[in-house]
């Protein structure tokens, strides 16, 4: 199926090209996308050259409002099916603009699984400094060099608590 992909610019910036690639070694070029990028223009433009099946936006979460509606406009009018995917929430657990009107809008959602440390389902997202402690505060949008990592919500609470409890201190004591 002829499937055009997308990314946010600043992943493409961060990586230093437009590919989408998998965690194991498969890759794709892919367009990068901007919060003033418009996806149904895009694709109602690609159409008259070539039949396109698919449109798949990876990391999602960083889609706008009103980029989350062109692409219920390319599923509803165009026919084309339009696959997202991207992380729930931000490292202080609020929900991305992106994945707030996916989540509404979506007709499906599927939960990919991500496990703790401990064992339990990982909901949450820690943003870690370059010591290795939770950090509770700043932008959505980090700056280049935040490492994260994913906790069920009980240690992700007790990782941003206090300030930050050292993320190293709790893999510690598992
Ligand atoms: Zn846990």
């Amino acid at each position: 199926m002829n499937t055009l992909c997308f990314l946010p610019s600043l992943i493409t910036d961060r990586i230093g090209s437009e590919k989408i690639i998998s965690r194991i070694g498969i890759e794709s070029p892919c367009i990068s996308f901007n919060n003033e990028f418009r996806f149904d223009h895009f694709v109602m433009e690609s159409q008259e050259s070539q039949s396109i099946s698919c449109a798949l936006i990876d990391e999602a979460q960083f889609l706008t409002k009103s980029q989350v509606w062109q692409l219920c406009y390319i599923a509803d009018y165009l026919n084309i099916s339009v696959l997202t995917y991207g992380l729930r929430t931000d490292f202080q657990g609020n929900l991305f603009e992106g994945s707030k009107h996916l989540l509404a809008w979506a007709d499906e959602i599927e939960e990919i699984k991500t496990v703790c440390f401990c064992g339990k389902n990982a909901t949450m997202v820690v943003r870690l400094d370059q010591d290795g402690n939770a950090v509770t505060n700043g932008e959505q949008l980090d700056q280049a060099g935040s490492r994260y990592v994913s906790f069920c919500r009980k240690h992700y609470r007790e990782s941003v608590q206090d300030g930050g409890l050292s993320t190293r201190a709790m893999f510690s004591v598992r």
